[in-house]
Parts: C-alpha cells; structure tokens; sequence
C-alpha cells in the first residue's frame, strides 16, 4: 500500500473550543514521508510541531501537542479524519493555538477531504505490526486499552457513565466502516454538571450548542436533542481515540479495544505501547 496526501489544500475558519479565539487552518498536501505536521504560522519562525505520541502533553478534556514552546491544542478531530481516511502526510497549517470546533464533529474534516482527493505518493506506507497482545490498565479511571495481533486495524470502544441518559453504549471501526458517514458526524458532548467547573477552570470559552451535545441527566440532551446516532456518545469517543491513534505517525496493523477512553489516558496507553516490543 503506497503513502497518500491530499490532491488539493483545504482550509478551515472558526474557533477553537477551550480558547474561544478565532483560527484559521489550511491542511496543505506533504511529500511522501513527511507525516502529519503541524505549523503555527502566528509565532516567530513559524515552528512545526509533528502530530506525534512523544509531543503529546497533559491534557485536560482534549489533547495537546508541545513541540519546544509552540503548543497545538484539541487537534483530534482533524487527526480523525486524517488518520481513519489514510492521508498519511500533510502539513497543517494553524494561526492560533487551538484546532477550529466547527461543529464539534470530525464530519466538515471528512468532507472537504474527500473532496480534495488523496493522491498515492511514490513510497510505501509502513505500518507498525502488532506481534503479541498489549494492555494497559488504568487503576484509578478503570480504563483499559488492549492491543492485539490481527490481519487489519480496527478499533472497538465501550463507554460506561454512571448516567442514565448515556449508560454503556459500544461503538467499532473497521475497514469496511464509511468513517464519513458513520463516525465523522458524531459530536462532543459533556455533562450540563461539569460546565460551570469547565468554564470556572478556563475550559470550553468556545462551546456552546451549535458544537457539542450537552447531557442534563437524568432529563436527556439540552437543546436540539436530534442525536446523530442512538450511540453518538460512544461514536465520538471512538473517533477521539482514532485521533489520539494516530499520534503513533505509523498505521496500526492490530485490533484496538479499549474501554472508557479518554484523552490524556490514550496518549499515555499509546505511548507506553509504543515503548513496548509487542510490535515491528
Ligand atoms: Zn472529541
């Protein structure tokens, strides 16, 4: 399977959910071993920070990158469409810390990629083959990765609120999953308790209904309670975790289970996976 980037440039305006603050993105094609990479053309020289686990920083309710001091900010999304449509190398281009919220999916990513075209580069891609299972468990969130050999990638993930509304609910992506239209659309979503905390910490200056499900438990979802899909909770954190994924730089030729993901406990699953020889 050879590498593949983007035909065309595609550009993104909007504002990031955390900050609040308006950005602009242009995800622009990348010769063929170039990885994705992002660039903050706001700072001086324009550094690069590469879309990679060992930039991952701590996070709190979405993902951060840190390359020296320039920060990228809630890039999973982008990442999603990116890594689960198989662009393996762009350069993205970003004029503000935090990746554009849009409307809190993954979906207008998907499209205007497939849009745009990818075109197959004159490399092949090398994915990292699982050889034996890895799992990681963490005691205090109860969450658990597991890895294991399997001719192609899939992943599988099981959410469990101590919510009426969400509940346990199972989402999966395989190579027969149409990312565009069965994870892509699904969006953020938090729990009406937490906001006054979130906004109190500094979080989510750019949420609001048009960009995220909120749960006012035990009533339903705030708002227009059309979900997406019965099960979008789970679905966007499957396409959370297809993000996060991707910080591997590499596809993952293995089957991904993992139950009660997050983001800051994802990059630490990955990078204690990468780390480990349970792969070639
Ligand atoms: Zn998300």
């Amino acid at each position: 399977m050879k590498q593949h980037t983007l035909k065309t440039a595609c550009t993104f305006r909007g504002t990031g959910l955390h900050t609040g603050r308006p950005v602009s993105l242009e995800v622009c094609p990348a010769p063929a071993g170039h990885g994705l990479v992002f660039q903050r053309t706001d700072l001086p020289g324009a550094p690069c920070v590469p879309a990679l686990a060992a930039n991952a920083g701590r996070t709190r309710r979405s993902t951060l990158l840190q390359a020296g001091r320039a920060k990228v900010r809630t890039p999973e999304h982008l990442l999603s469409a990116l890594y689960a449509l198989g662009v393996d190398n762009a350069l993205l281009r970003l004029d503000a810390e935090e990746v554009p919220i849009l409307d809190g999916s993954a979906r207008p990513f998907a499209e205007a990629f497939l849009a745009a075209g990818l075109e197959a580069q004159d490399a092949d891609r090398k994915p990292i083959v699982v050889t034996k299972p890895f799992v990681y468990a963490d005691t205090r969130s109860g969450s658990t990765l597991r890895i294991d050999p399997a001719e192609d990638f899939s992943v599988e993930v099981t959410v469990d609120y101590p919510s009426r509304v969400v509940g346990v609910q199972r989402a999966r992506f395989d190579a027969g999953t149409d990312f565009a239209a069965q994870v892509a659309p699904s969006r953020t979503f938090c729990f009406k308790k937490e906001v006054w905390m979130m906004r109190l910490t500094g979080l989510i200056r750019g949420g609001s209904l048009d960009n995220a499900l909120v749960v006012d438990e035990p009533r339903g979802y705030v708002g227009d309670p059309a979900l997406h899909f019965d099960n979008e909770p789970a679905r966007h954190k499957l396409l959370d975790l297809l993000g996060d994924l991707s910080l591997a730089g590499r596809p993952i030729r293995g089957r991904v289970q993992a139950y009660k993901p997050g983001h800051r406990f994802n990059a630490h699953a990955l990078q204690l996976f990468l780390a480990t020889p349970c792969h070639e």
